[in-house]
């Protein structure tokens, strides 16, 4: 049974917090669906960026004077708000990199280049994004190791009697996402960290799908790296977290070297600064840094479970109306899900409908979604794919099943 949407949560309040919400593109309200490539930011976030460059724009931790110290306030104190976010120990295991994608290459590189050898093994699930993929393939053609590939269901659920099997000793390390962009599955971490713990293989979580879903913690899950994008929980481009257990940070060489990351140099000999800065070479993001540390804020003055319980509203009302449209076929139909749904139309072309659905003005992602080793394993080219915010309203999902039923009806002519 379909349950209401019933959740106290006052969506017309909250759009009012993001502009883009109001435009009309040709000639039509803007329907954002499209929320797992990049979400929408709130005006709070759009203010403070342009607050930063109007009032205290300078570089950090270095200038003597006051626009300068204030601008590095509020660098650390975006980390110390990370920190509490995903709740790490200390603000010494959160490192800014570019995003999700930087922050695996990081550990693959700086992790895998020193622990993986020759006949070692690496575990990555079948529903990854590339860029939980190639980090690793690289590192494993360069080492001689073995990316090893745990299986799903049909439904996009991981098997965890293949996933046990495959932990033996040879495993260097799981990377696995907490929940897949394509399918919506929330992958059971906590269970899979303890798993390959009780043979001492370390687990990097892929949270870019998660964070802005549903609350994280890193310490309760024990992850030993957990990373995400600022981007798609409500910040800026350009910047993101890696979240490390210092046992493991520590005794990793640096990613990239010069300004910043260091402690002393001269042409003999550099030593390395103490954690995060290592791992933090040159200039860093200080925008981005600021706006990230307001999105969550934002987050959290509305509230992650309040999130999470409309958007869990929205994808029942949204899997149920597109449930009745003649010849879908939803792929991914897990049941611990977030607000994704991918879905085929059976003979037609996913991006013919996404682009026909941009004439109403509805914006879904068509195609692989970067994580074509997936597509292969549904022996599908491709989806069309619907991914719900909490600034999504019923009467959106209904104007975009509208829509939808018209698309088809048109492109079955
Ligand atoms: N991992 C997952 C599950 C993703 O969905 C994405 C982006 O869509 C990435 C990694 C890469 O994120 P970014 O491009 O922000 O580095």
């Amino acid at each position: 049974m379909l349950t209401e949407i019933r959740h106290k949560f006052n969506v017309s309040e909250i759009r009012k917090d993001f502009p883009i919400l109001n435009r009309i593109v040709s000639g039509k309200p803007l329907i954002y669906l499209d929320n797992a490539a990049t979400t929408q930011k709130p005006e709070c976030v759009i203010n403070v960026i342009s607050h930063y460059y109007r009032n205290f724009n300078s570089n950090i931790h270095r200038g003597v004077y006051s626009i300068s110290a204030k601008a590095s306030e509020e660098f650390d104190y975006a980390r110390k708000t990370v920190r509490n976010f995903i709740g790490a120990k200390s603000e010494s295991e959160i490192i800014f990199t570019r995003g999700t994608t930087e922050a695996i290459n990081l550990v693959a590189y700086s992790y895998g280049r020193t622990n993986v050898s020759e006949g070692d093994e690496i575990l990555i699930s079948a529903m990854e994004h590339h860029a939980n993929i190639v980090p690793w393939q690289v590192l494993c053609e360069e080492k001689k190791a073995r990316l090893k590939i745990i299986p799903i269901t049909d439904k996009g659920e991981i098997i965890l009697e293949e996933y046990e099997k495959l932990l033996n000793e040879k495993v260097k390390l799981v990377a696995v996402c907490h929940v897949s962009n394509t399918l919506g599955t929330v992958n059971p971490v906590k269970q899979m960290i303890s798993l390959a713990h009780r043979q001492e293989i370390p687990v990097l979580v892929d949270g870019a799908q998660a964070v802005q879903h549903m609350k994280v913690d890193v310490d309760d899950l024990d992850a030993d790296f957990y990373c995400f994008s600022s981007h798609k929980v409500y910040g800026p481009m350009g910047i993101g977290v890696l979240y490390g257990k210092s046992s493991c940070l520590e005794f990793m060489p640096p990613y990239q070297t010069g300004g910043d990351m260091i402690s002393s140099v001269s042409f003999e000999k550099t030593t390395y600064n103490e954690l995060p800065m290592k791992f933090e070479a040159g200039t860093p993001n200080v925008e981005g840094a600021i706006g990230l540390k307001e999105a969550l804020d934002y987050v959290n003055r509305i509230g992650i479970e309040n999130i999470a319980g409309y958007e869990k509203e929205l994808l029942e009302y949204a899997s149920y109306k597109l449930s009745a449209v003649e010849g879908i076929k939803i792929i991914g139909t897990a049941a611990e899900k977030t607000s994704v749904i991918s879905f085929v139309v059976n003979k037609l072309n996913a991006l013919d409908i996404g682009l026909m659905l941009d004439t109403y003005g509805v914006c879904v992602r068509t195609g692989h979604h970067c994580t074509e080793p997936l597509m292969k394993r549904f022996q599908i080219p491709g989806t069309v794919r619907v991914s719900i915010s909490f600034y999504n309203t019923k009467e959106e999902i209904d104007y975009f099943a509208d829509s939808l039923n018209k698309v088809i009806e048109r492109l079955r002519k």
